[in-house]
């Protein structure tokens, strides 16, 4: 399929917008016009909505080369959440960085879970994030309950100093600590509520090269079936519960069965 002209008159947003929505096309990104719009408004630090109403409007050059750098990164398929270093989950704008997982919608559920087993929303919970990527888990709860405190454990540094700036953005930091670590081994208090995402993919399992390729294999992959890291966790859970804790754990919609077992 040919494309038709972009009318709006060259450097304007219009126009960058026509162009890029063209080469995302092309490069058979989903949502090519969606992506585009979002990402000059990135740049330009404006709204999308914004970009909608003065489309003739120029973009200075400093801009319109910091677009296209992007642009081009988006075509290599890197996801968009580490170009713009952001990302949405549940009600919560997060830090997002290659070092750590995006956080996924469906992850949301795990939340819903908690919500529903324990809809006291003033409990004083003490909860557990392991695996916590940019802290998305931990800190959702803590969002949602007001008078909860807890942990966020990751085995990688960079990961746990991404989730505790999250923190700190979001003024969760008093009630929120992450600390690098091998799952629960550095920890000898109980909780009341565990949250966990761990890695669960199975090495062999056939990936889009954007997720493949770019976020961190170790929040990924778990060895040959994807159990590796459940393996490690549940036996440690018992010693990490209060006598009515609850446990949460996502897993990969085959695995019910054999995590279950
Ligand atoms: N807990 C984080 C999340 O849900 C990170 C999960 C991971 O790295 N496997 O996004």
């Amino acid at each position: 399929m040919t494309e038709a002209p972009c009318a709006d008159p060259a450097g304007s947003i219009g126009f960058f917008l026509c162009q890029a929505g063209q080469r995302l096309r092309g490069a058979a990104i989903e949502a090519p016009r969606l992506e585009a719009r979002r990402l000059l408004a990135h740049v330009l630090n404006t709204s999308e909505a914004a970009l909608l109403r003065d489309p003739r409007a120029p973009v200075p050059a400093d801009k319109a080369a910091q677009f296209a750098g992007l642009l081009a990164r988006r075509i290599a398929h890197e996801p968009f959440a580490y170009l713009v270093g952001r990302v949405g989950f549940w009600t919560l704008e997060l830090e997002v960085s290659p070092a750590t997982l995006i956080p996924r919608a469906d992850s949301e559920s795990l939340i819903e879970a908690a919500l529903e087993a324990c809809p006291d929303k003033g409990a004083p919970l003490h909860v557990l994030d392991l695996g916590t990527g940019t802290g998305a888990l931990l800190l959702a709860v803590l969002s949602e309950y007001k008078a909860a405190r807890g942990v966020g454990v990751d085995c990688r540094a960079e990961a746990a100093a991404l989730a505790a700036r999250n923190a700190g953005r979001l003024g969760l930091a008093g009630r929120a600590s992450f600390l690098a670590g091998d799952w629960a081994a550095a920890l000898s208090a109980r909780f009341d509520l565990i949250l966990s995402n761990p890695p669960y993919i199975a090495e062999t399992e056939t990936l889009s090269s954007e997720v493949r390729d770019h976020e961190p294999a170790s929040a990924l992959f778990a060895g040959t079936d994807g159990l590796d890291d459940y393996r490690r966790i549940i036996p440690q859970l018992s010693g990490l519960m209060q006598p009515a804790a609850l446990a949460v754990l996502e897993i990969g919609h085959t695995q019910g069965a054999a995590v279950l077992a």
